[in-house]
């Protein structure tokens, strides 16, 4: 399994195709910086055309619907955003856990859908300002794997974590080094009692309010492999900031 940092963008509800012209700015950029691996997720509407202007990054989907078709108006099936050109989807976003109400195990079908129409998935989890506050955080985020990361043969090397803690999402906040390293930890630990010797092998993304100033000391946390950035990843100015200190955090690693 490869140990490169993995850095994802969540372009979430934005972006219309006069936005196309950052994602082609970061795939020519992450053509330089290959110790990187790079992936977009834009909106549906933008995943056909961002996948014909970048060649070498990744693009995916943010979110598809557990069933693979029928009356589900509005909706997009996994096949589809395959069809369309991604790669992979991030499911169990908080933003959708929130506004659709998505539960652990509505988004375990999700992830497993997806991995079923051929795609690799992002599992996002974390803990509310009030769980933390309250030190449930732990308790919620084995809650939130135990009930939402797909199992089965082959399946972990389709599995990447994204551990973003709600408070931080979009605040400007971050947990320390230490409160994320601490966390992630507990996760690779939760990962090794679901897949066994494969759940070493998995990637555990941070994500919260991840910009190109900070990034360096973020992504140095214990078990942190790579970033999910929302707000930062929109211009490719920022976006690549953020790529460039994970490139020179591998190359202090090795
Ligand atoms: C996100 O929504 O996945 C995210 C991490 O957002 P931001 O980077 O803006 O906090």
């Amino acid at each position: 399994m490869t140990t490169r940092p993995y850095i994802v963008g969540n372009w979430k509800m934005h972006g219309t195709r006069a936005m196309l012209a950052e994602a082609r700015a970061i795939d020519r950029a992450a053509e330089r910086l290959l110790k990187v691996e790079v992936a977009l997720a834009p909106p549906f509407t933008l995943i056909h055309a961002t996948r014909k202007e970048a060649n070498l990054i990744g693009i995916g989907a943010q979110d598809v619907h557990a069933a693979e078709g029928g009356a589900h108006t509005g909706d997009i099936s996994a096949a589809m955003a395959k069809d369309a050109g991604a790669g992979f989807t991030i499911v169990g976003h908080s933003e959708r856990r929130a506004d659709h109400k998505e539960s652990n195990a509505l988004v375990q079908e999700k992830a497993t859908a997806a991995i079923a129409a051929g795609m690799n998935v992002i599992v996002c989890v974390g803990e509310t300002e009030e769980e933390r506050d309250s030190g449930k955080a732990e308790a919620v985020v084995g809650r939130q794997l135990t009930g939402s990361l797909p199992t089965g043969e082959g399946v972990a090397e389709k599995v990447t974590v994204a551990y973003e803690p709600v408070w931080a999402i979009g605040t400007g906040r971050t947990p320390t080094v230490d409160d994320i390293g601490a966390m992630h930890r507990h996760i690779r630990a939760k990962l090794v009692s679901i897949y066994g010797e494969e759940g070493q092998g998995i990637r555990i993304l941070y994500g919260g309010s991840v910009k190109p100033d900070n990034a360096a000391e973020l992504l140095a946390a214990d078990e942190v492999g790579g970033a999910l950035v929302g707000g930062a990843s929109l211009t490719a100015e920022s976006f690549l900031g953020i790529i460039v200190a994970a490139a020179e955090a591998q190359d202090e690693k090795s």
